[in-house]
């Protein structure tokens, strides 16, 4: 037996905010902190109340899946693109970049290193334990993968003074969440999982040809393997030697826009080799987008691997039926051993407190499907 029931409910993390907690967010009120813990408690229910195996804090938390860390580090603010657009050289190529993404310019805003990188409390172990507190189910806790990381906050003529390279500063990162890790781990985290969605901005030929990625828009690429090979060492650094969660890596193509065809597309069968190299458990990908590609490009991931299956869309209202995520499922299984299969939604349903894509009724009723998919799946299987 394992630890939870088979085709286990998860999710990938993030859970729409309330309007009363952005009002606060922007206004930055004193009772902040409260307001916050209120939404994670609403954010819990809703999973629980969906029959979600899994449960994460719905990140009510951040401002988004990555750049809420500067809130926890020194050495590192937001700053909006429009001031960062001061700082980059193309700057009518980069608005138009912007705009071709449906992301405006002041919206849109980038953790920056401006100085040496230290923890002012840790990243995300104080809402792990309020978690913990307030649930019985087992939980999964996200943070932002080193990859995306060391390449969003690093910026030319702002991080320099302090890390002459990039490869610099990732040594700093990797060396934050390899202590957050191992915190997590001591404090009995079920489910570590890196966010590291720029990943696929690498092999997928976007509508630009280069820097599709809002948020890893601003740093210089080598050739995409050299990417790749970099983001590997630098996740195999972080997690060596450390046992106790299993550890989770999800790679989408973008939720920042409900306009499919402004995000990624392509299969992720040029990522595969890159994943199989990794010292991770869990691959959380996306497939009820039409733009991840088919079912056989799992059939080369490493047999020990499990596979967190995208299997609703966060960003769509219309409801995919619990009957055609089971078949989806099942013809899942002909490929790769129904042990090794969790279900999930694609990516997060609110990822950036200003730009969420789903409403927590959808939210919960898209969860409702998947708990009914898996429930219809246990008894057949
Ligand atoms: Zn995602």
């Amino acid at each position: 037996m394992g630890r939870w029931p088979l085709f286990p409910v998860t999710v990938v993390g993030s859970w729409p905010r309330p309007t009363w907690l952005l009002e606060a967010m922007r206004r930055g009120r004193a009772d902040l902190r409260s307001l916050q813990d209120e939404a994670t408690l609403l954010a819990i229910k809703y999973q629980e109340d969906a029959g979600v195996d899994i449960v994460s804090d719905g990140e009510q938390r951040r401002d988004n899946f990555y750049s809420f860390i500067c809130h926890r580090l020194d050495g590192i603010r937001l700053m909006t693109m429009a001031e960062l657009l001061e700082y980059v050289e193309d700057k009518a190529a980069f608005e138009t970049l912007l705009k071709a993404l449906d992301v405006p310019a002041f919206a849109i805003k980038n953790p920056t290193v401006v100085g040496k990188l230290s923890p002012k409390e840790p990243l995300v172990l104080e809402d792990f334990k309020f978690l913990r507190e307030h649930t019985r189910k087992p939980v999964k806790v996200t943070l932002p993968g080193p990859y995306l990381l060391s390449r969003s906050t690093w910026v030319k003529n702002l991080s320099d003074a302090v890390y002459p390279t990039r490869e610099a500063l990732a040594d700093d990162i990797v060396q934050i969440l390899r202590d957050e890790l191992r915190a997590l781990a001591a404090a009995g985290a079920d489910i570590v999982q890196f966010d590291e969605p720029v990943l696929s901005e690498l092999v997928f030929a976007g509508k630009s040809a280069t820097r599709t990625f809002m948020c890893a828009a601003l740093a210089a690429s080598a050739s995409p393997e050299g990417e790749l090979e970099f983001a590997v060492d630098l996740i195999n650094r972080v997690v060596a030697g450390i046992d106790g969660p299993i550890l989770a890596l999800h790679v989408c193509r973008g939720n920042w826009s409900q306009k499919e065809e402004v995000l990624l597309e392509g299969s992720y069968d040029p990522l595969i080799p890159y994943f199989a190299r990794m010292q991770i458990q869990q691959f959380v990908l996306e497939y009820a987008t039409p733009r991840a590609g088919t079912l056989e490009a799992l059939q080369a991931l490493p047999a020990k691997v499990q596979l967190g299956f995208g299997a609703v869309n966060p960003r769509t209202i219309a409801l995919e039926s619990p009957e055609e995520v089971a078949s989806r499922v099942t013809q899942l299984a002909e490929l790769i051993a129904p042990e090794r299969i969790y279900l999930n939604p694609d990516c997060g349903f609110g990822t950036f407190a200003d730009r969420p894509v789903g409403t927590p009724a959808v939210a919960f009723k898209k969860l409702g499907v998947l708990a009914q998919a898996a429930a219809f799946l246990r008894a057949v299987t």
